[in-house]
């Protein structure tokens, strides 16, 4: 058990565990990527720990990039998506978009939207993590991990509150 601020987590998934599914999504992708070189670009922050293991457990040539998603509307913040930065210089690549989890998918339409609008030759969408029961999307998801219930987790690049990406394990919250 783990305290991150004013909540308790419980254990859920061990770091062995992780780095199985983890080497398992990079050989699939490199079989479907045998004579290209992706880019694999990290939705920051908090695919950072799963896109580097991705990268290390990938047997072959493959490239790396950082988007990073800013939610402003006048002075205020809304959480609402509005601008992506690190775009640029994908042009003519073959990408894959590396997400942390997917819940609703609102994010994954916004980074869409603006994907859409670059000169990228292809693009698919990995995410280590999907809550199927919240998903409302009709996007194909291309290469997920692991399929979990609608409880929040932590560890492993994600956060409570800023707390836990550190850890090498993920725990879900205590029911
Ligand atoms: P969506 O836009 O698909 O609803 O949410 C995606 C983002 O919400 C993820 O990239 C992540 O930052 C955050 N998120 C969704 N579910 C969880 C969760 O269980 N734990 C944490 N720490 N973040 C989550």
């Amino acid at each position: 058990m783990i305290k991150l601020h004013d909540l308790e987590f419980e254990p859920f998934l061990s770091e062995e565990a992780i780095q199985t599914e983890v080497k398992r999504l990079a050989e699939t992708i490199f079989e479907d990527y045998q004579n290209k070189k992706p880019v694999f670009v990290g939705v920051l922050n908090g695919a950072f720990m799963f896109l580097s293991d991705l990268m290390k457990h990938y047997p072959g040539d493959c490239e790396v990039s950082f988007m990073r998603l800013q939610s402003y509307e006048g002075t205020e913040s809304t959480g609402k998506v509005k601008s992506i930065y690190g775009l640029e210089e994908l042009n003519g690549k073959d990408i894959i978009l590396v997400e942390d989890i997917i819940d609703t998918g609102n994010t994954l339409v916004e980074i869409l939207s603006q994907v859409q609008q670059t000169k990228v030759n292809s693009y698919k969408i990995a995410s280590l993590f999907q809550k199927p029961d919240v998903y409302s999307k009709d996007i194909q998801l291309d290469y997920i991990g692991l399929e979990i219930p609608n409880r929040f987790i932590v560890g492993y690049g994600l956060d409570y509150n800023g707390l836990g990406r550190n850890l090498p394990e993920i725990y879900q919250l205590k029911a």
